[in-house]
Order: C-alpha cells, then structure tokens, then sequence
C-alpha cells in the first residue's frame, strides 16, 4: 500500500465515500496517540477525555503493552482454540486471581462477551435452576447498552440501535434502572435465569445509581436464584476508582463480563469470568471464537492489566475523580449551561440545559475539540469526560481550564 493521507479534509472525504456512515464523528482525523496524548494530521495536539469508549484507561501506545503485543507477535499469534497454546492458560490464570473467579471465557468484542453471558445464563437456568426448554427469562433494564447485535438490542429501549432491525430475540423483561420495588416484582418470575446490568450506564450518560442499588440488587438475585450478570465492560479495570464498579458497593456478581481496557486498546479483548457451577454448564462445542483466547490476546491482556496494578491507576482514578467533579460543580454556579456533573473515579458526565435532541453537546465538543481536548456526547445533551487514568493532577486542572473557558465562550455566542 503506497497510497497516504496528509490532511483531515482527505481523510475525512475518504471515509465519506467509501466507509458506511454508521457513525457521526468529530471531524478530527487522529495520526498518533501517546498516553493522554493524541495528535491529529495536521500536528495539533489534543488531549484525550473519551479513551476510546474507556478501552485506553492506561493511555494511548503504552509501552510496556506494546512490547508484550510485539514480543508475543513474533512468536505466535493464532491457533484457534482447536489446539492448546502455551499463553491462554496463563491468561486464564491471571484473570481467575485478579478477580477472583473459579474459570474465564476469552472472546473479542464487548458484544460477543455479552452473547456468552448470556447463553450461559440460559443454560443454568435450563440445567441447574430447572426452568423449562426455551421459557428462560433475562431481566434487563431501561438505557441499558451492551452492544450492537440482534440479541443486545432485543433487550435495548433505545429507538435508534432497533428501528429497522427487527424482528427481536425474545425472552427479555425490561425494567427500570435503579428502582429496586420493579426489580423484585420482575424477579419473582421463576423463569428468570440472569439480572443483566451495568453498575453505572456509561452509554446511557454516566447514570450512577443510588447507593445500594447493586447490593440490594444482588441480595434479591440470591433470594430468587437468579444470576447476576454485571456488564463491567466500560466500568470495569479502574475506570471508576476501583478495579471494578461493583467494588465500591461490595458486590461480587455470579457472571462478570469485561473488554475494553483488557488490551490497553491494543485489540479487541473481552472476557466472562464466573465459578465451576456455571461455566461449565457449557460443554465443547456450544460456544466459541476463532480468535477469542488467541495468544497474542492472552500476552497483552496479562501486561495491559498489570500495568494497571503497578500504577495503581484505580487510585489515580478515584483521587483525580473527585477534583474533576469539584472543578465542574465549581464551574456550575459561574453558568447556566451545565445542570449536573455526576460519575464515579474518572467515568463522568456533564449535562447541558437543552433537550437530549439538540446540537449543543456536540458544538460543544467541536469547540472543545479547537482548543485541543477531544470528547464526545453520549446524548445531544449529555457529554461523558473521561480521560486515561495515566492522567495526572496538573494536566487534569489544564484539562478542566479548557472546559471551563469553553462552557464558559459558547454561553457567551449562543
Ligand atoms: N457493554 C458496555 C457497557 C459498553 O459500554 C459497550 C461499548 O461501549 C459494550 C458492551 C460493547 O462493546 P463492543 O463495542 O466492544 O462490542
């Protein structure tokens, strides 16, 4: 391939033309990426406040990853899981001790992860809960996101990821998030085999639930023989201050699914971790990935999670989080903009006063983006701000300067 690209206008005509336009992005056209650092084509630099939907928590190319991912791609990268190899062992090791769980599934994308927890929660319910062939009920909850195929989005109440895609995969209940009186009543069904939830609704805007929500949740999973299904994908691996979100409420759910920041953003990573009586419900054959557990995987996640560990990044996280939301509750009593700053750790939102179908997010974020910090709204009125955990106190205060100034400006002009 000898063709380049040298300006954003090229780039971004080119995608145009010849890349489905399943997405809206900022028109930034990205080159390099270095910690919280990106640069753009035309050499401007920016910093990072998305991180990739958190995969980079450890910050762009680090290089402690980089080098398990070049060392590992020397040797050996893929024997599908036809054979054994002499890393997913390992990594299956790695992971099991880290969060304490009895057996790992290794698959790729967040989604596809999602798809195994799902099937086995079916299947525990058909084989260990006693519920009757192809009556199993998944309890699922409203602004939940989990992924994009047919199956997520059966259980999806957002109009733009099903309209058009039907017909949908029966078998799920929806109910409120964080009203524990609707969880019950949808529990008590016997046919329910899984919870399925995430402990903070990243895509949905950072909603972090109440207090207890989680530990109540997960005492009445107990209480009805259900299993609790955390989607930890974008909380999960320091995100919110702790290595997991559910840590900060003391919950241990019975199927726990990462991605994300498994790899450091290095390639597409995810896992479903849960004990004996659950994983092995499913027996050779019924699930599987050509690449899903392949060793150049297994090699990057080990280095990408013990990156986190030896930099303690949840701690980073959690002591940064709090000045992030001080310097925003602070900027809200300058403005009229901005009606709410919530999140846990360095997983936050700002919500803008306008209605979730207007622009202003986005202009926002395109101003953002002129003085050099790249976000991303989840809603037309809300932007999540979340940079790799690798940031440190200084460059966040540089960061919420730029916030600040911008909020403040675009009041100003609109
Ligand atoms: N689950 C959650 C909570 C997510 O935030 C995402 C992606 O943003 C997914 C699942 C889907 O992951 P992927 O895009 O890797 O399929």
């Amino acid at each position: 391939m000898t063709e380049t690209i040298s300006t954003s206008r090229e780039a971004i005509l080119l995608e145009d033309k010849y890349g489905a336009h399943n997405y809206h992005p900022l028109p930034v056209v990205l080159t390099k990426g270095e910690g919280v650092f990106l640069w753009d084509v035309e050499g401007k630099r920016y910093y990072d406040f998305l991180s990739a939907y958190s995969a980079v928590n450890q910050g762009h190319c680090h290089p402690r990853i980089i080098n398990a991912l070049i060392e590992q791609a020397k040797e050996l990268t893929l024997t599908s899981r036809a054979f054994y190899n002499d890393k997913l062992g390992l990594a299956e090791k790695y992971v099991c001790e880290t969060f304490g769980y009895q057996k790992a599934l290794f698959m790729n994308s967040g989604a596809e992860a999602n798809e195994t927890a799902i099937k086995l929660a079916r299947k525990w319910g058909y084989t260990k809960k006693g519920i009757p062939d192809n009556e199993a009920v998944i309890v699922a909850v409203k602004k939940n996101f989990h992924g994009r195929t047919t199956t997520i989005i059966s259980a999806s109440t957002d109009p733009s990821a099903r309209k058009g895609f039907g017909p949908f995969m029966p078998g799920f209940e929806i109910v409120d998030y964080d009203n524990v009186a609707a969880l019950e009543k949808a529990l008590d069904n016997p046919n329910v085999c899984g919870l399925w939830i995430e402990p903070i609704q990243g895509e949905a805007g950072v909603y972090v639930p109440a207090e207890g929500y989680l530990r109540t949740a997960a005492q009445l999973c107990k209480k009805h023989n259900v299993l609790l299904m955390m989607d930890e994908i974008q909380t999960g691996i320091a995100r919110t201050g702790k290595m997991l979100a559910s840590d900060h409420e003391g919950v241990r759910p019975d199927l726990l699914i990462l991605g994300k920041a498994l790899s450091g953003g290095v390639l597409p990573i995810s896992v479903v971790l849960a004990d004996d009586e659950i994983m092995l419900v499913i027996k050779p054959g019924e699930h599987g990935s050509t690449f899903g557990g392949n060793p150049l995987a297994a090699a990057v996640c080990m280095e990408a999670l013990q990156v986190v560990k030896d930099e303690k990044l949840a701690e980073n996280s959690q002591r940064l989080g709090v000045i992030f939301r001080e310097r925003m509750q602070a900027l809200m009593k300058k403005t009229s903009l901005i009606t709410l700053v919530r999140g846990k750790g360095l997983l936050n939102a700002i919500v803008i006063n306008d209605s979730p179908e207007s622009e202003t997010a986005y202009n926002l974020c395109v101003e953002f983006s002129k003085n050099g910090l790249l976000a991303k709204p989840t809603h037309g009125n809300i932007i999540r701000l979340a940079p790799p955990l690798v940031i440190n106190e200084e460059q966040l205060h540089e960061c919420c300067d730029v916030i600040e100034k911008c909020i403040l400006e675009f009041k100003k002009t609109s």
